[in-house]
């Protein structure tokens, strides 16, 4: 078995395999074994956990996560990696359960059930970056048992999981990772570190998970449905992106009453509203 984390031994491993990288999949490999153990640092991986790894690659952080948790699933949408993770770089351990599946169609939940009783897990991912919103909001919404989720992101990504109301990067995400976790940026991680380079910087973020969410709503799918219409039409005032939001009924007439109610104008914009008030507004309609 190969240790991986460094050009010499992952170009063995590509040319062994005779693999070639695909663009669909976001494949760029981390070669950077100081960046490998800094991930797992972060993620406080510990000899009881049970750890969900996205997109393992060719396993390289696979083998850092194996050699110190209890468990580690890796699930990997590309068939042609599955060889070369079962019969070669992670076939001498015995921690390790390989899924070849598509992560969003994936019952997370079962998986938690199965492998670690229903309690909290770690995930760990160094993930194409056009699904990391997807995979964070799946997580999210479905409710799985999370303690924390470390990530690799576009470092645009990891701003706008930090922004506060009113500056540009605010939006849904902001929002939606605030109401179930506290974000951390961990630290920016260059191109070089990774094979093929990518075109942007990345950036390794911390959430950690709460039990409870940070406020108290009644119904949190109506609150994220009004979050997304509020930033749908960014230039819109936000009476108009909830009127003309499909998946809402909601009229004019309430959002101005609700709003007034708040002591918000009524040309305020969604971008200008703190998670609490979004609450708020969605108890009030
Ligand atoms: N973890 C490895 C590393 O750090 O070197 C590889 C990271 S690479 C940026 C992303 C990986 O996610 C690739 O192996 C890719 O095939 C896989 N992937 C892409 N889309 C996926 C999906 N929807 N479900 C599961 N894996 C996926």
């Amino acid at each position: 078995m190969a240790t991986l984390g460094n050009p010499t031994n992952t170009i063995a491993v590509l040319q062994k395999y005779q693999f070639h990288f695909q663009k669909k999949y976001g494949q760029n490999f981390l070669i950077d074994a100081n960046i490998l153990e800094k991930i797992v640092d972060a993620a406080g991986v510990k000899a009881e956990d049970c750890v969900l790894e996205i997109g393992p690659g060719i396993g390289t952080m696979t083998q850092y996560l194996c050699e110190r948790a209890r468990e580690v699933v890796a699930v990997e949408i590309d068939a042609k990696l599955i060889p070369i993770l079962e019969q070669d770089t992670l076939a001498t351990y015995n921690n390790i359960t390989i899924i070849n599946e598509d992560i969003l169609k994936v019952d997370i939940n079962a998986i938690v059930q199965e492998r670690n009783y229903g309690k909290s897990i770690k995930v760990v991912a160094n993930l194409p970056y056009y699904i990391t919103t997807p995979i964070i909001m799946g997580l999210f919404e479905r409710h799985v048992p999370l303690e924390s989720i470390i990530i690799m992101v576009q470092k645009e990504v990891a701003e706008r999981m930090q922004a506060g109301p009113g500056t540009k990067d605010y939006g849904a995400l902001s929002l939606a990772v605030n109401y179930y976790a506290k974000p951390q940026v961990i630290m920016t991680v260059p191109a070089g570190c990774f094979m093929p380079r990518p075109n942007v910087d990345s950036a390794v973020i911390k959430l950690t998970c709460s039990e409870r969410p940070q406020i108290m709503v009644s119904d949190e799918k109506k609150m994220f449905d009004i979050i997304r219409a509020s930033f749908n039409q960014r230039r819109k005032t936000l009476v108009n992106g909830l009127v003309n939001a499909a998946e809402l009924t909601i009229t004019k007439e309430n959002v101005l009453a609700a709003l007034e109610k708040m002591g918000l104008s009524s040309t305020i914009r969604g971008e200008a509203l703190t998670l609490e008030q979004f609450a708020v507004l969605t108890e009030l309609l």
